[in-house]
């Protein structure tokens, strides 16, 4: 595997860009390359971008039946889905944006609720080796906060296995005294994103659905009632296209698309295999681990005992692996003590793209436009998209599949442009951050 130490520039760092062999997630011999599309060719459905909402989409797509394509500019996961933090987070993060719609986002609710273990339910059907581990999800605050018992009890009524617990069981399950409030969210977990997103591309080839790689999409054109998906060496003629090109610079053909989002570089890295006595000591649970107020270093031990956290990069900055691994020591070292003497080294560094639908962290949700006649866009999934991605592709599948848009349970919009895009990046990396670090270091709230 390329270690952190390869030669990359900042801005394939800022863009994050970094090719895929940098990616901890990703294994020291990638699978066989997807081969691009070459030539003429008809499907039904063309979906553009094969990261998690794509290929779900494709997958169930297929396994309805449909005759579908995949294009994908590089290959399945090299995007955000191949990338992040790999926490299974299988809720909402807020229900206050589905306030105007017209079934109050009810459809929504039932489709998380009855779909919450979608992703190690895949993974066991397809038989995709990911190391899905549905081993709990922890937020640890340092004190009660009244937000986090409400949502224990809203999901607690919706049937979900999520408790408030205290510093004794947060002691047993994060092995730190840190922590003396916080929730544990039984049906939470972690993923290999990485492996878990080709296995769905893969799957989606096994139902019939033909998945091209290395086949950036460079125009998409009405012709007699079809849309023609061109690349540069070939062309998809379809009835319906669904575009899933998240925040990876990819809206090029559709301009508007871009700007209804707010993309935000992310890094991420894996430590080195941490030593037996730190992994008996440091979340001996295994659950996917995050602080409240904010999560700035999220937690997994992945199945090569390798801790892997992510967080924002600041200004500029996206390139220095150095830097934050150092942060990450710090927080080991004064969060576990075990760690102090310990042989941790950096094993790899990586960036991504996330794209999210709002400036504001509560009104941030996933979208559906209606781009243009025959060409719909799922897109914009934050930081959820590891759950939701699957889920709302799946939704969205089985609604084409059905000739029945009304079952879609996210509204189809039109794009609209994004407020304040141009300060977003400013405020989050300059501001917000830096100054929930200061707040954290300190035991400020
Ligand atoms: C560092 C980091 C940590 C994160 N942590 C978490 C987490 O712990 N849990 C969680 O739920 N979410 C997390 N996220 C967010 C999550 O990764 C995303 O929400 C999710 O992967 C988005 O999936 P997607 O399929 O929409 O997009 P992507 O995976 O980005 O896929 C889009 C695809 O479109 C392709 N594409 C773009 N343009 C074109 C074109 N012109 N032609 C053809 N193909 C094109 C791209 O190559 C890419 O493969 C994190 C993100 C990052 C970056």
């Amino acid at each position: 595997m390329t270690s952190h130490r390869t030669r990359l520039n900042r801005s394939d760092y800022e863009r994050g860009d970094v090719p895929i062999r940098s990616v901890g997630w990703a294994p020291e011999t990638l699978p066989p390359p997807m081969a691009p599309l070459t030539g003429d060719t008809e499907a039904s459905v063309v979906i553009v971008g094969a990261g998690l909402a794509g290929s779900s989409t494709a997958l169930h797509l297929a396994e309805r039946g449909i005759d579908v394509a995949v294009v994908e500019a590089a290959q399945p996961g090299d995007g955000a889905s191949g990338r992040n933090a790999g926490h299974v987070q299988p809720y909402l993060a807020t229900l206050d944006p589905t306030e105007d719609w017209p079934d109050k986002g009810q459809r929504l609710l039932d489709t998380v609720i009855e779909g919450r273990g979608i992703v190690y339910e895949l993974a066991d059907k397809h038989g995709i080796a990911c190391d899905a581990q549905a081993t709990g999800m922890v937020e640890g605050a340092i004190r009660r906060y009244g937000e986090l018992e409400e949502k224990a009890r809203v999901w607690r009524g919706y049937g979900y296995d999520v408790d408030v617990v205290g510093k004794a069981d947060l002691t047993r399950l994060l092995g730190t005294t840190e922590y003396s409030y916080g929730l544990h969210w039984g049906e939470g977990g972690s993923v290999n994103p990485y492996l878990f997103t080709r296995g769905l591309a893969d799957a989606a080839v096994n139902a019939g659905a033909r998945v091209y790689g290395d086949s950036p999409v460079i125009s998409v054109e009405q012709e007699n009632g079809r849309r023609r998906v061109r690349t540069l060496h070939g062309s998809v003629l379809a009835d319906q296209v669904v575009l899933c090109t998240n925040g990876h610079a990819g809206n090029q053909f559709y301009p508007d698309l871009a700007k209804t989002q707010y993309p935000l570089v992310a890094y991420a890295m894996a430590t080195t295999p941490l030593p037996d006595d730190v992994l008996a000591a440091v979340n001996p649970s295994r659950a996917a681990f995050t602080q409240f107020p904010a999560g700035l270093v999220p937690m997994v031990i992945d199945e090569r005992n390798r801790l892997i956290t992510a967080s924002i990069p600041r200004p500029r900055g996206a390139d220095k692996a150095e830097t934050y691994f150092r942060h990450t020591l710090d927080f080991l070292h004064r969060t576990f003590p075990v760690t102090r003497d310990a042989d941790i080294g950096l094993e790899s560094y990586w960036t991504g793209m996330t794209a999210s639908s709002s400036s504001v962290y509560h009104a941030d949700y996933p979208q559906i436009f209606r781009v243009d006649d025959g060409v719909l866009a799922l897109m914009n999934l934050g930081t959820w998209g590891v759950f939701l991605g699957p889920l709302l592709g799946r939704n969205l599948a089985n609604a084409l599949a059905d000739d029945r848009m009304s079952d879609v349970v996210l509204p189809i919009t039109e794009p609209e442009t994004a407020r304040y895009r141009n300060s977003f990046n400013f405020k989050i990396r300059y501001v917000l951050i830096p100054g929930a670090r200061v707040v954290d270091r300190f035991n400020i709230l």
